[in-house]
């Protein structure tokens, strides 16, 4: 980057010149916003192997995961209000004021299952024009008595190299779900910590949800049964029950919601195993261009790579893990916008320039 001199400047220069750049930076702000949307509109990031725009902020375009939380709430309020771009220019409304604006208009909607009109929340932006975070989190604790409550926030903060400190709130329903755990388990520890008892229940929960898990533990069964037609059972195999009890998170898992359900019926359990280890457990979308993979592991969903109604082909050649993002990205791709629209009930993604 240029060294510039300023030292020959005069003061009054100084300030005009800082005007004039922070003016630009403003202008500037909203163009990336407007290239974001276009990104949005085609789907790029997708394209790219990124299952959110997001992600794509945080990782291809190396914003702080709040730098790109601010322009994607920006992004949001401008597409509903695009009026307030010229308090955007003029500094009136700045992206921390709109995000935390938005922020407070979705949590009304996930808490009331209410969405906030287009004209309160044009209402609630006057009020917020040219105050500073402080005063804008005054207006909207007034503006949204609902949202107030005494929790804090929930934190993770890295104590250590092998120790994080999470912090989050417990309703008593989940102290008596806890406590619960603790009685039926005391019988393995009496006064386990929080840490051991979420060690417990995310192993239990993992055995009955992660295909690898349960296809290690199908292997395992497999190579016992042969040890067993060999004459070679051991004690443990011989005690009663213990058949019943490795057997059990198989069964169980049919009674866990899975999003594979669907696919299913074209798709044989052995070969949606097999995809799950090939994939470990990580979206397989990649772009062909830049080889960059998606790094999404939650809501991954079987996709045929080219679509059962067409290939008639559901070998595990023919079959990717991708996530929510992707499958429906790939279906837009065969079938069209159009189509999927109509199939999701979905309202179309606008593209208005800035
Ligand atoms: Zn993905």
């Amino acid at each position: 980057m240029e060294n510039i001199s300023l030292k020959h400047y005069t003061n009054a220069e100084l300030l005009a010149g800082l005007q004039i750049l922070v003016s630009q930076e403003r202008t500037l702000s909203l163009k990336v916003i407007s290239f974001l949307r276009e990104i949005r509109f085609r789907s790029l990031h997708l394209e790219m192997g990124y299952p959110s725009l997001f992600t794509f902020c945080v990782v291809e375009l190396k914003y702080s995961e709040a730098a790109a939380y601010y322009r994607l709430n920006t992004l949001d309020i401008v597409d509903e209000l695009p009026e307030i771009k010229q308090a955007i220019e003029t500094g009136e409304l700045s992206m921390t004021t709109l995000s935390m604006v938005q922020s407070a208009c979705k949590a009304k909607k996930r808490k009331t299952k209410i969405k906030v009109s287009a004209e309160d929340k044009k209402s609630l932006l006057e009020k917020v024009k040219g105050k500073s975070k402080k005063q804008t989190e005054a207006i909207l604790h007034q503006h949204f008595p609902e949202l107030q409550t005494a929790a804090k926030p929930e934190t993770e903060k890295k104590l250590s190299d092998d120790l994080i400190g999470i912090f989050f709130n417990a309703d008593p329903e989940l102290m008596k779900k806890f406590n619960e755990i603790k009685d039926l388990t005391a019988h393995q520890n009496p006064s386990p910590s929080y840490q051991e008892l979420f060690h417990i229940m995310s192993d239990f929960m993992l055995d009955r949800i992660d295909p690898i898990r349960k296809a290690q533990r199908i292997t395992r069964r497999q190579e016992r049964k042969k040890e067993e037609m060999k004459g070679e059972k051991t004690d443990l195999e011989k005690t009663p029950g213990h058949e019943d009890s490795l057997l059990q998170p198989a069964e169980v898992q049919h009674q866990v919601q899975n999003p594979l359900e669907t696919q299913r019926r074209h798709c044989s359990v052995q070969i949606e195993r097999a995809v799950w280890v090939r994939a470990q457990s990580r979206c397989e979308h990649v772009d062909v261009k830049t080889g960059h993979r998606c790094d999404e592991t939650r809501r991954l969903q079987l996709d045929h790579v080219t679509p059962y109604a067409i290939s008639q082909d559901s070998s595990e050649k023919n079959i990717e893990l991708v996530c929510s993002a992707h499958n429906l990205y790939r279906a837009t791709q065969w079938f069209g916008s159009e189509f999927m629209k109509q199939k999701m009930g979905s309202t179309p993604v606008s593209s208005p320039g800035i």
